[in-house]
Order: structure tokens, then sequence, then C-alpha cells
């Protein structure tokens, strides 16, 4: 006689995430799940993205192919609710890392990745909106930096540090969504320290705004 369940067995576990970029002509919704981004220093060589092992020691650098900047947050896309690592680049990471800036973690910003240009590489542009994690039961977020050793196929080591360091753009401001004013804003350990915003990231006007 069967057994009857409500649901499949189970997968193995293992790394069944798939790799999702800003597709060229829809938008690309998802709930994140990861606390912050991960990133890294990347090249594209052989038809795929592939780590950079540093300007001293990397063959692709030797070989003069470009690095760029890749960032990644675990999410959860909507509506088909596959859990993904969403992937994209250093500018389209301001958005994320005010938000981060803002929320103190990226763990269930709801946002939509889409290209407004409608082309393959045209730029990404990214809207953000705070969601409330006690009322989503978000799975937990895969460890992205073994996650992405793994798919690239190249050696993890877990004593690596995983904070991203900041890509060489500069910062668009707060208010990345237009509807928090600064300083409604909860200070950072180093600015009720200070008691200001450090005077080398000064705010900017509207007009600059990533967002605007
Ligand atoms: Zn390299």
């Amino acid at each position: 006689m069967p057994t009857f369940t409500s649901e499949p067995p189970r997968l193995p576990d293992g790394y069944v995430f798939r790799v999702v970029r800003t597709p060229a002509t829809a938008c690309f919704t998802a709930v994140v799940t990861s606390l912050e981004v991960v990133g890294t220093q990347t090249h594209f060589a052989n038809n795929r993205t592939t780590p950079c092992d540093g300007i001293d020691q990397c063959a692709l650098c030797t070989d003069g192919f470009s690095r760029r900047w890749h960032g990644y947050v675990s999410c959860v896309a909507t509506p088909t609710l596959e859990h993904v690592l969403f992937e994209f680049t250093a500018h389209a990471s301001d958005t994320f890392r005010n938000y981060h800036d803002l929320h103190g973690t990226m763990r269930a910003c709801q946002f939509r990745a889409f290209r407004p240009s409608k082309r393959n590489n045209g730029r990404v542009v990214i809207h953000t909106a705070p969601g409330d994690e006690s009322r989503m039961r978000l799975p937990e977020p895969p460890n992205i930096a073994k996650l992405l050793c793994h798919l690239w196929n190249v050696q993890y080591n877990p004593e690596q540090p995983t904070r991203m360091n900041r890509p060489p753009f500069k910062t668009v401001g707060l208010g990345g969504n237009g509807q928090t004013k600064p300083q409604d804003r909860t200070p950072t350990p180093a600015e009720s320290t200070n008691g200001l915003r450090t005077p080398t990231q000064p705010l900017q006007p509207p007009g600059l705004r990533h967002l605007g």
C-alpha cells in the first residue's frame, strides 16, 4: 500500500542554489534571507564568472582579464519562492549597502531589480522596501562564501572573512527609498561615540541619489 505525504521527501543536503541575475526585460523580485552582502573580485573567462585569486597569484589577471566585483545575497524569489543566490555588480550594490546602513541587516529586505534599458547588460536599478520578519518564516541563509566556492570549484577557507570590502564606489547618501529621514535612523556604534556622522561621508543632495 502506498504511503501518502503532503510533500516529497526532503532533498539530500547539498548545494541546490541557483545563481540568478537581473533579467533584461523583466523584474526580479525577492526577499533577502542573508544578513549581509558577500562579494568578491571575479573575472569573466571561458564564458563564465570565476573568482580572482588575487592580483599577485591569479593566472587570469596575468592574462589580462579585467576584474569585476560581484556581490551576492541569498533570497527567496517571488512568486516562485525558490531560495536562490542573487548576483549583482558593484554599482547596484550601493542600494543594498544603504539598506544595510539604515536597517542594520539585509535579512527580510524586499527588493525588485530591473534594467530600465531592457538590454542584457544594461544598468541594474534596485528598489527596496523593509520587510517584517516576524510575519514571515524565512529559511535560514546558506553560507554564501562556501556555496560560491563549491559552485566555482575552488577550495573554501572557513578562516577567510566573509565581510565584504567596500567596492570603490562612493556612498549615495541616506534615505535610500526616499521614505526615511536621516534623523530617524539609529546611529551606528561609531557614530554614537563620535556624536555625528563622520565628515568623510557627507550627505548628498537628493538630485544625486541613485534611487531618486
Ligand atoms: Zn585575477
